[in-house]
């Protein structure tokens, strides 16, 4: 299967001649297909990318100046091995720290032996939460209870109307056959709305009708609808009493009840870019289309209070009654509708090298929160200032190693020049 990271897992038949591929096909048997993108497709071109690593470096300049010479194998392990005990020896386990993320979801270079190998030698501190969708996820835990909340994709034939909100499938995929799906329903007659600063590939070849957006504004449009449908009485009330709590509170803060401030759309067209009339167009739209799905994308929640949009977009599809129907959707995160993402549980393949437990964390009981969250780990957001602070600023340990694996920490999360900043303070870093 391709092990790229945007959850298709679809089918990759590679031909080889002496150890070398030749030619990528992929899934053309019956429908449905797990048919690859042309990402998958190419994978021949990455796996002889002339500049991927297939041999250890080692830096020798300044850390930051990029210069490195070419090691043995030996002497790559050697180093690690020497540098981790030291540090470990001189400043205790919890001054390593382990950054993994999923990047590629691979069987065997996954962060998971990495993760058995510190723990087998003492422990090592461990990051926790998501930056790819952690607005995403805090939103449907604190709001369902969970984080798997989307109907399949194949349910998106029985939508009569499919909101794509900086949903880009057509480029990230989210899921196998998600554009199969979406080409169906709009050929069966299905009405679909792009909202996204960019035509992306998706609004190009799917849309209907593109509303353009100013990025991060999407919470204010999403209010702003919700106060068309309050003020025109186009909310589902009865789904909204029998399966909600807190809606007088949202509606009262939504109409301005609560502050003074009505979040009408010609308060929101100023923040958006979005003219109020659109705004109302598409609120009326989507209250009164059934079934429809509000399939949201984790950009949007990429940004300050991101998780606020999640929120609110996940309120809209219960004001609808779409929660929990065919055709509709949950509004949350528009990519778990299996497993994380996942069409099946890759999660296996990490686990099939067995987990022994982080000494580091045996002292402290499993503290419940948004996602992975145990003491003495720190947020992902957190670690370049953990780094740098260590226990002066009431982090558990000063850290002084920093183990990378499947990620790049420097320019994949937030705050790199922080992140430059605190890598230049480390003793050693191996990735
Ligand atoms: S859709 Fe995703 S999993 Fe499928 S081939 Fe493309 S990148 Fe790979």
């Amino acid at each position: 299967m391709c092990a790229s990271h945007c959850g298709g897992a679809c089918l990759l038949k590679v031909h080889v001649r002496d150890g070398i591929i030749t030619r990528i096909e992929t899934d053309d048997g019956e429908e449905p297909q797990l048919r690859g993108c042309l990402r998958g497709r190419a994978y021949r071109q990455r796996v002889y990318a002339p500049d991927r690593l297939l041999y250890p470096l080692k830096r020798v300049g300044q850390r930051g100046e990029g210069k490195f010479e070419r090691i043995s194998w030996d002497e790559a392990l050697d180093t690690t091995a020497r540098e981790l005990l030291r540090v470990r020896d001189t400043y205790g386990p919890a001054s390593i720290i382990l950054a993994q993320m999923t990047g590629d979801v691979c069987s065997l270079n996954n962060f998971g032996a990495m993760d058995r190998l510190l723990s087998m030698a003492g422990g090592y501190t461990s990051p926790w939460g998501v930056t790819s969708f952690q607005g995403g996820v805090y939103a449907s835990l604190v709001t369902y209870g969970t984080w798997f909340c989307s109907n399949t994709r194949d349910d998106l034939l029985n939508s009569r109307l499919i909101i794509m909100w900086g949903w880009d499938p057509a480029s990230t995929v989210t899921g196998p056959n998600t554009c199969w799906y979406l080409a169906q329903a709009r050929e069966a007659g299905a009405r679909i709305i792009c909202v996204d600063p960019r035509y992306t590939d998706s609004a190009a070849t799917f849309a209907h009708q593109w509303i353009p957006i100013r990025p991060g504004t999407d919470t204010a449009m999403l209010l702003a609808m919700a106060h068309v449908m309050i003020r025109e009485k186009l909310h589902d009330q009865a789904f909204l009493s029998t399966y909600t709590v807190g809606f007088d509170r949202f509606s009262d803060y939504v109409m301005g009840a609560e502050d003074g401030l009505p979040k009408t759309p010609r308060w929101a067209e100023p923040i958006t870019g979005v003219p109020a009339a659109t705004i109302e167009q598409l609120a009326r739209e989507y209250a009164t289309t059934r079934p429809a799905a509000l399939m949201t994308g984790i950009a949007p929640g990429r940004t300050a209070y991101g998780e606020q949009y999640h929120r609110a977009a996940i309120t809209l599809a219960a004001m609808t009654g779409n929660v929990g129907v065919h055709g509709g959707d949950a509004g949350a995160r528009a990519w778990e509708s299996v497993m994380g993402g996942f069409p099946y549980p890759v999660n296996s393949m990490i686990s099939a090298i067995p987990r022994v437990s982080n000494p580091v964390e045996k002292a402290f009981p499993r503290t419940a929160g948004p996602l992975f969250y145990r003491r003495p780990r720190i947020h992902f957001s957190r670690l370049a200032d953990a780094i740098l602070k260590g226990k002066a600023g009431g982090y558990h340990a000063d850290y002084k190693a920093l183990v990378v694996a499947q990620c790049n920490y420097l320019v994949q999360f937030p705050n790199s020049n922080k992140i430059a900043r605190a890598l230049m303070s480390l003793e050693f870093m191996v990735l």
